[in-house]
């Protein structure tokens, strides 16, 4: 074989090798299903109130066209029971619950603060059999919004570095009963492994790939999104995202992660 083809040809072979092993060290991978959050988030946290929400899955009655917004936990007089048509309410909505591995664990939250902000937040828990967290991107695109721009804040944290978040900003047209409305929103979001986070989806798919090959480990990332609205210009909701991640950010955390990220700073 001449050497100029014997060079591609040689490169294919290692990278043959390479996948091998790495596929013999994954089929032992150890399932650790331990997350860095914990499930659950705080009633009351520094000046926020929160609500639960629960979400219907009846397509014939509450859900049809997927339109089902959610009921606050807080109003139900029977707990995860649907007050308009009796049914089981659930802590995704239909379309998640559809796209998503069944094992994948969901909550969802608003909050409101005395000045009357809302913020929404939830958290993601991806499932054991499959890695079940999407793009952001993908989905706020996929759901009718437009992407306006996106970048990382730091948000500082008392006892550690900043946590840097991944901030998108989107609008959305919808067709009012006055003719067409603009909704400005924010949607803030970060990932966090069993001992890591990061603000970057590409930043997760590495860490997910090299405790599997490396660590031969593999745990459940979880996904939180903080969203909300906006002005139009300017970047006056930083204020409100900061406020509140500061406040819930220590809650969040397994104690595995909260040793790690305060130990490290
Ligand atoms: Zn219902």
């Amino acid at each position: 074989m001449e050497r100029s083809l014997f060079k591609p040809f040689l490169s294919i072979v290692i990278v043959m090798i390479l996948s091998i092993f790495a596929l013999a060290f994954t089929t032992g991978v150890e399932l650790d299903f331990l997350p860095g959050v914990k499930m659950a988030l705080p009633d009351e946290v520094g000046g926020w109130v929160g609500n639960e929400l629960r979400f219907c899955h009846n397509a014939e009655a509450c859900d049809r066209n997927y339109a089902h917004n959610g009921v606050y936990v807080s109003e139900l007089d029977i707990p995860d029971i649907c007050p308009d048509c009796g049914e089981m309410l659930y802590n995704m909505s239909r379309a998640e619950s559809e796209q998503l591995p069944e094992d994948t664990e969901f909550l969802k939250s608003a909050y409101t603060n005395d000045a009357g902000t809302r913020i929404f937040t939830s958290v993601v828990l991806s499932g054991t059999a499959r890695d079940s967290i999407h793009r952001p991107q993908r989905c706020l695109k996929g759901q009718g919004n437009t992407l306006d721009g996106e970048y990382t804040l730091d948000v500082p944290i008392e006892g550690r570095e900043p946590l840097k978040v991944r901030v998108i900003k989107t609008s959305r047209i919808y067709q009012g009963p006055e003719g067409q409305v603009t909704y400005y929103g924010y949607y803030a979001y970060w990932f966090v492994g069993q001992d890591r986070e990061t603000p970057y989806h590409l930043g997760r798919m590495f860490w997910l790939a090299w405790d599997r090959v490396v660590r031969s480990r593999a745990n459940r990332w979880a996904y939180i999104a903080v969203s909300g609205t906006r002005e139009e210009t300017g970047n006056d909701y930083e204020s409100d995202v900061i406020d509140f991640i500061e406040s819930v950010y220590p809650y969040l955390l397994t104690e595995t992660m909260r040793a790690k990220v305060y130990h490290d700073s």
